[in-house]
């Protein structure tokens, strides 16, 4: 060969060593890209795992919320769900006439409210006005707290041309209370984003009269009562066959009608009525059979206060659903680049609401363009391609699933401990025997209920199937929307 030859030989080699590097860098970062991917995904099956709720857990725990209820019922400690008694031994049921005012305190906003009622559950007139609650107050002094709210309900009656003269007024007051008539009531603590400890162990009743009197009004809070007992009322009012109602909003609670003699912890004390009204408090309930994950924000230790109280209500309600999915999303960063760089936002503690996290498990566009938007928007985050984008709604579905199903647990252990679960009406015989089939009926009210249809739809799917096929197929089920922020479900046996 001659000189030449070899030369073109000789570079030929190296040509196609450099092809061989060329093709190594790439396969290595393919691998490596592709590696990440997959521990991506890891994070979402990790978390998806975490959050099974199969039909037969499901059952346990509502034997397990049920066994709680009964434990509350028989002394004041033995449960962590409190079983609180409210006092309220009767029932709105249509009759009522006459303008009342209201207050809503339980979340992020408060709600002042007058009510103009004519007989024959009708509504005349209703005016409702939202203020928010900025966040220092949630954490300051119970008396600018209560002040906010006497200033915010004399400038609305100024404003509505009323007079306070002589006036009831109702609050409606959703933390837990331990109640000593139905107009007054110590607080047992905060949940929720609140934490003015110097409030505990006071009457919030009387916390607000006296803020009414420091602001010029002649208005006494005749009834105090919690949202779910709220809810409980305006279902009866409507129809008296609600015996249960469900609070899925900023957070989460319940209330049914109980049998007096089934409150062992103060038999005959509180009432002479039959039946008493229970604040379920079931937020506390820790269900056994539900494993925390990681995400969880009990596990979320840093900053939260009551971070490991309130297991239930932190796995299923508004305020904490949006921020479980953002911590999972933030796991889902550390380990992979799957967002690429501009992730800082993502470690903002609640930046990414529940209302984003429904936008995005119900964006049915064939690209995710609601997904993309939100991303961007709250996130910062840009360009995420479709197929993480697709992650990121498995991520929303996976935590709507398991808060809907553990709140219909939650349902039907309240059912199955007042006998209207229907397991006694499963067979023709037994019906027989019980005569007229009961028609239940339970008052579902709050913003994530309302707001979030895919909740809703897994949250009526899995009340099926914990009751079972045989079951279910002897209910008839029916939803509306009659009144703007109460929904009703109706439940009938054949
Ligand atoms: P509260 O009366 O306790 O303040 P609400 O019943 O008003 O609570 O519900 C507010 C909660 O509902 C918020 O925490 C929010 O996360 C949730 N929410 C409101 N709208 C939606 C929606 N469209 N999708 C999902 N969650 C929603
Ligand atoms: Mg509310």
């Amino acid at each position: 060969m001659g000189r030449v030859q070899w030369l073109s030989v000789a570079v030929g080699c190296a040509a196609a060593v450099v092809t061989c590097a060329v093709a190594a860098a790439l396969v290595a970062r393919r691998a490596s890209a592709r590696y990440r991917w997959n521990r991506a995904v890891e994070v979402v099956r990790g978390f998806e795992k975490g959050c099974a709720t199969p039909t037969e857990r499901l059952q346990r725990v509502v034997n397990s919320l049920a066994v709680e209820m009964f434990a509350g019922l028989a002394s004041e400690d033995a449960s962590k769900v409190r079983m609180l008694l409210t006092c309220v031994d009767e029932l709105p049921d249509g009759s009522e006439e006459g303008i009342y005012y209201a207050i809503d305190l339980g979340g992020t906003s408060f709600r002042v409210m007058k009510l103009e009622l004519g007989s024959g559950s009708m509504v005349i007139n209703k005016k409702v006005e939202y203020r928010p609650i900025a966040e220092e107050l949630t954490k300051g002094s119970s008396e600018d707290l209560f002040d906010l709210i006497a200033s915010a309900l004399k400038n609305f009656i100024e404003r509505e041309g009323g007079k306070d003269e002589g006036r009831a007024l109702g609050f409606t007051f959703s933390f837990p209370v331990r109640q000593a008539s139905i107009s007054s009531g110590s607080l047992i603590r905060w949940t929720k984003e609140f934490s003015i400890e110097e409030a505990v162990g006071k009457d919030v009743a009387q916390c607000l009269n006296e803020a009414l009197v420091r602001n010029g009004l002649n208005l006494q809070v005749t009834a105090l009562v919690n949202n779910a007992v709220g809810t409980l009322a305006m279902g009866h009012y409507y129809d008296e066959d609600t015996v249960a109602a469900v609070i899925i909003g900023a957070g989460t609670n319940a209330s049914y009608i109980e049998r007096s003699a089934a409150i062992t912890k103060c038999r005959g004390l509180l009432t002479n009525s039959d039946l008493t009204v229970v604040n379920v408090e079931w937020g506390s309930f820790r269900p056994p059979q539900i494993p925390l994950t990681p995400y969880d924000i009990c596990f979320n230790v840093e900053k939260k206060r009551n971070h490991y109280d309130q297991a239930f209500e932190k796995m299923i309600s508004g305020v904490y659903l949006g921020e479980i999915a953002r911590l999972v999303l933030q796991g889902m960063a550390q380990e992979s680049d799957v967002f690429g760089s501009s992730v800082n936002f993502l470690s903002t503690p609640f930046i990414f609401s529940t209302p984003c996290l429904s936008a995005i498990r119900e964006d049915d566009s064939p690209d995710l363009r609601v997904v993309g938007r939100v991303l961007e928007e709250q996130l910062k985050i840009q360009d995420v391609p479709l197929k993480t984008r697709r992650l990121v709604v498995r991520i929303c579905d996976i935590a709507t699933r398991r808060a809907a199903r553990l709140a219909a647990a939650g349902i039907v252990a309240i059912l199955q401990k007042i006998g209207r679960d229907g397991t006694l009406c499963g067979t023709t015989n037994v019906r027989k025997i019980r005569g007229e089939p009961k028609r239940s009926v339970v008052a579902i009210e709050g913003g994530l209920y309302q707001g979030y249809s895919v909740f809703r739809e897994y949250l009526n799917e899995a009340v099926d199937e914990i009751l079972g096929d045989e079951i279910a197929s002897t209910m008839y089920m029916q939803w509306w929307i009659d009144i703007k922020w109460i929904k009703k479900w109706i439940v009938r046996y054949f």
